[in-house]
């Protein structure tokens, strides 16, 4: 299996979707054994996730009329 195909997988999963057609998450679990490059990658876009769901966490301040469109913050 490709490891392309691997990482749209791991991707897919990481955002809570299902695995994209032909791949299994035996064959996932099986290539991200066999394959450093795309643990390493998993570790990685993990880290990320985790990291811009914090981000969101702490974002989360009540705006008025729902989602407002998303500013840099400029700080000078
Ligand atoms: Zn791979």
């Amino acid at each position: 299996m490709l490891c392309s195909r691997i990482r749209t997988a791991v991707s897919a999963r990481l955002d809570g979707e299902g695995l994209p057609p032909g791949v299994t998450a035996g064959r996932l679990a099986a290539h991200l054994d066999a394959c450093a490059a795309c643990r390493q990658w998993e570790a990685r876009a993990r880290h990320l996730t985790e990291h811009v769901a914090r981000l969101r966490e702490a974002d989360t301040t009540p705006t008025q009329g729902g989602e407002a469109p998303r500013r840099p913050r400029r700080t000078f």
